[in-house]
């Protein structure tokens, strides 16, 4: 893919880059490397203050760089703001509590003491995605950073300019020449960096084909990687919800981010006894959706971030209904420039059609109706992927039967699957392996080091 910012609201190819060659990677990767040991022996206080000052920069510039995000991957600008802001708040939250989350742990044994420390490992590599073009990125690389480890970052080709601009900041805030470094790559230059001995470790958010790569390359040399992959999320609504607050929130769970967001709810599972009434809520919400230029406050929904990903949804969509399911409002492309989609609500999509357990990466729901907790649980489990569910009832009992039966990694109850920094974030079966944020993300890439005194 080249590397490119198409303003994905014209279809106007704005700037070209060239790829790094291999003599400019070998430099990136020796400056990340040799900066590493005087970045693992900085206090935990000093690195504080460089994240404090980053947020400060992302705060003051949140302007400019929000309309940097709509025009390379076409999220709204009320949204590109927001997710500017939500990475300061990051910044801040590491920044104070990442010495309290590595502190070393007693650990009692026959020994005449003995613990375990957190120890940072090197250079860690992030293999990113253009959805949330920022975030992604923060919440890789600040708890990595705060650990004392050095960050290479291979974005999505369609955001170099973000790319560049999170390096910019990182260097303006302080941090020492080396410790965050920004490599304008192609795809296929990852698996030779993933295998170079000067990375520690891999962190990779993106499709399955990216993970599957990259976690082949790391196991060929027996190299950590944390996998963040897709999603399906089932959206379960009960009989005893306030089903008026459940459409209006499943409509927003949907098309959140252009409804290109891993943790969107895709799957809308409701009770038979509610069905009807929810169904023509929710449709009539995906219907009425203000569906335009994302720069313009009023725009709710903008367009797919390429070309390609509008036209593979649409062959989604037509591959649904080609194996029966009933399309209830859109399916169809907007005329005009831009890679805008319709927003699209389909209903019956069979169980035994691939259709069902394939992820749409877009303004796509599907809707299914289950005779019961069991059976509305049964559909949702019935997935290939295991990132986040959302769950609304009232009732304690089904609460309890669904937070106890769910298999993915994350579960809300009467609220939308959203990523915070306090709470770890990531998903079982082929949503990936291991976590971020929280205290078990910023351990994932450190040495859990046990020490034992004699
Ligand atoms: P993608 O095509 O996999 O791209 C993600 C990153 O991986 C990009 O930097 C991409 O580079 C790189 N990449 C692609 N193929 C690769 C390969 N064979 N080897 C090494 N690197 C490779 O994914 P996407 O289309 O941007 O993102 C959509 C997917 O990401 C969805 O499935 C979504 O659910 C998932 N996602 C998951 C999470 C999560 O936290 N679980 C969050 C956001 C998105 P190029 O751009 O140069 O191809």
């Amino acid at each position: 893919m080249p590397i490119s910012t198409v303003n994905p609201a014209t279809g106007q190819t704005l700037r070209v880059f060239d790829a790094l060659s291999a003599r400019q990677i070998e430099e990136k990767l020796s400056l990340a490397q040799s900066a590493f040991p005087a970045w693992r022996q900085v206090s935990f206080a000093h690195r504080a203050g460089l994240l404090k000052a980053t947020a400060q920069l992302l705060e003051a510039e949140k302007l400019q760089l929000g309309r940097l995000l709509t025009q390379e991957m076409g999220k709204t600008l009320v949204s590109a703001i927001a997710e500017v802001e939500k990475c300061a708040i990051g910044c801040r939250y590491f920044a104070t509590h990442a010495e309290a989350m590595l502190a070393p742990t007693a650990a009692p044994s026959a020994a005449t003491s003995s613990f375990i420390q957190y120890v940072p490992l090197g250079a860690i590599l992030g293999v990113m995605p253009w959805n949330f073009p920022f975030w992604q990125v923060f919440r890789f690389a600040v708890p990595a950073l705060m650990a004392g480890n050095t960050v290479l970052l291979k974005h999505a080709s369609n955001v170099p300019q973000c790319a560049l601009a999170i390096e910019d900041i990182f260097r303006r805030a302080g941090l020492p020449e080396g410790v965050m470094l920004t490599l304008l790559i192609e795809a296929d230059q990852v698996e030779e960096i993933a295998k170079d001995p000067r990375i520690a470790a891999i962190s990779l958010t993106g499709s399955e084909p990216a993970g599957r790569s990259v976690a082949t390359a790391a196991a060929s040399v027996i190299k950590k990687c944390v996998l963040e992959l897709g999603g399906s999320d089932a959206f379960i609504v009960m009989p005893s919800a306030n089903i008026e607050l459940a459409a209006a929130t499943a409509v927003k769970a949907r098309v959140i981010n252009n409804g290109q967001t891993c943790i969107a709810a895709k799957r809308f599972i409701v009770d038979t006894a509610i069905y009807d009434r929810f169904s023509a809520l929710f449709v009539d919400g995906m219907r009425n959706l203000q569906v335009g230029d994302p720069v313009l406050p009023a725009t709710q929904l903008g367009p797919l971030a390429s070309a390609k990903l509008r036209d593979d949804l649409h062959g989604q969509v037509t591959a649904a209904i080609e194996a029966g399911a009933k399309l209830l409002t859109g399916g169809h492309l907007i005329d005009g420039p831009g890679f805008y989609y319709q927003p699209t609500v389909l209903e019956e999509v069979p169980r035994n059609s691939p259709s069902f357990h394939e992820e749409f990466f877009g303004p796509v729901a599907m809707l299914f109706r289950a005779r019961n907790s069991a059976h509305a649980l049964e559909i949702a489990n019935d997935s290939p992927f295991g990132l986040s569910a959302s769950v609304w009832t009232q009732d304690a009992g089904e609460r309890d039967f669904f937070v106890h039966h769910l298999e993915t990694g994350m579960i809300f109850v009467n609220a939308i699957s959203a990523s915070t920094p306090e709470l770890p974030f990531g998903g079982i079966k082929r949503s990936g392996y291991g976590r971020e944020l929280g205290e078990l993300g910023i351990r994932e890439f450190v040495n859990i080091q046990t020490v034992w005194i004699g």
